[in-house]
């Protein structure tokens, strides 16, 4: 049994029913918002308070020396503008988890949190080297380095650089996740759960529904890194996205703030898309219990009040759909907030509740525990509430 049973049970369907009103009015009553949290006011564009590329590289470099290289920090590849993108890897154990952050460039606190559990991973603690033991953790600290320096969503590039690189796509419209106005790609919708892929015209434009291309380098290096892995370990157990979201959603059935939504589901029915037989969405539902559980009895820090993202998404395009159909174990971490929307008084704890669920995740495979959670609890993690800006 585990908290999430407890916690969740206690939610009364007369709060349901306030919230629901309040919502359904507008403007939203304030009452509906703790007045202690900040949502949706503060001015945005605070890409200052997170690391830019080079305080990226000098970060992982540090980490990497003051380990002695127990975390070994590599050029995975490049992003279309020629930005390194970087793997850090620690950890020997048979059981591998591959965690990317920052797909999206304007979606900040994943990548911090990788940046401060790295080094906790990688140090002599004998905690620390007893999950070097048990796991094998693969880290991709902002993947989407081009928009995390423009403070995009998406990547820079154009659908000409696309058809540079695949003539055979000349006479294709550009697929429907471009924005000719930045001009990118939002490269979570450009994968597929078929490594081996190749750019057809008439998959093009496309769309949410359906798989996508492997067109943008930043994608492809997330293929090649999840490929070189499943070859190593056969199977890459869990994959773990970080993610941003709007900064104001409230618990279904409470009101309470909600800093975080997570998701173990992103594919309405694997055999649309072939037959995958590793696809396990038990082991993502026991995964997500895992972090809900690690974020739980922390005071009033707000970290327990997690939410469960919509459940009703059919995404094989993105990274997370894709790799499930493929067998991994996959966790979406949305936290409330990004570069646009909010400002930096929350950065500390939202990164930190980040950190607390990862790392709660790491130690949950590594003491074995995850196997014994039920997945039907996943299913007791409340839902979300979108509120409008107070
Ligand atoms: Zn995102």
């Amino acid at each position: 049994m585990s908290l999430a049973h407890t916690k969740v049970r206690a939610v009364s369907g007369a709060a349901a029913l306030l919230l629901g009103a309040a919502v359904l009015s507008a403007p939203a009553p304030a009452f509906a918002i703790p007045p202690e949290s900040h949502c949706g006011t503060e001015p945005g564009n605070n890409n200052d308070a997170y690391v830019n590329h080079a305080q990226l590289t000098k970060r992982l470099q540090q980490i990497e020396r003051t380990t002695g290289g127990t975390v070994d920090v590599e050029v995975a590849g490049y992003s279309n503008q020629g930005r390194e993108i970087y793997q850090a890897r620690v950890g020997h154990g048979d059981t591998v988890l591959l965690v990317e952050s920052q797909i999206h460039g304007n979606e900040n606190h994943g990548t911090e949190a990788l940046l401060n559990l790295l080094p906790q991973w990688g140090s002599n603690t004998p905690a620390a080297q007893a999950l070097r033991e048990n796991i094998t953790i693969v880290a991709v600290p902002r993947l989407n380095v081009d928009g995390g320096e423009n403070d995009t969503r998406q990547n820079e590039m154009s659908w000409d650089d696309v058809v540079a690189d695949f003539p055979q796509l000349a006479g294709a419209g550009p697929s429907w996740n471009y924005r000719a106005d930045v001009p990118g790609f939002d490269v979570n919708r450009d994968f597929n759960p078929d490594l081996d892929y190749v750019p057809a015209p008439a998959d093009f434009p496309g769309n949410s529904a359906d798989t996508g291309w492997y067109i943008t380098p930043e994608s492809q290096t997330v293929r090649d890194l999840y490929r070189s892995l499943e070859t190593e370990f056969g199977t890459v157990d869990y994959f773990v996205d970080l993610h941003n979201q709007w900064s104001c959603y409230a618990v279904e059935g409470t009101g309470e703030m909600s800093p975080l939504s997570i998701s173990g589901r992103f594919i309405a029915d694997p055999s649309e898309f072939g037959d995958w037989p590793k696809f396990d969405y038990d082991a993502s539902r026991r995964a997500n219990v895992a972090v809900y559980d690690a974020l739980q009895g922390q005071g009033n820090s707000g970290f327990g009040a997690l939410t469960l993202y919509p459940q009703d998404t059919n995404l094989p395009g993105t990274a997370l759909g894709s790799f499930a159909l493929r067998g991994s174990a996959t966790v979406l971490f949305e936290t409330s907030s990004n570069t646009q929307t909010d400002g930096q008084k929350r950065n500390g704890m939202l990164t930190k509740q980040v950190e607390t669920g990862l790392d709660g995740l790491v130690d949950a495979i590594v003491d074995g525990s995850v196997d014994t959670l039920d997945p039907a609890d996943y299913e007791e993690i409340p839902n979300r509430v979108f509120l409008p800006a107070d």
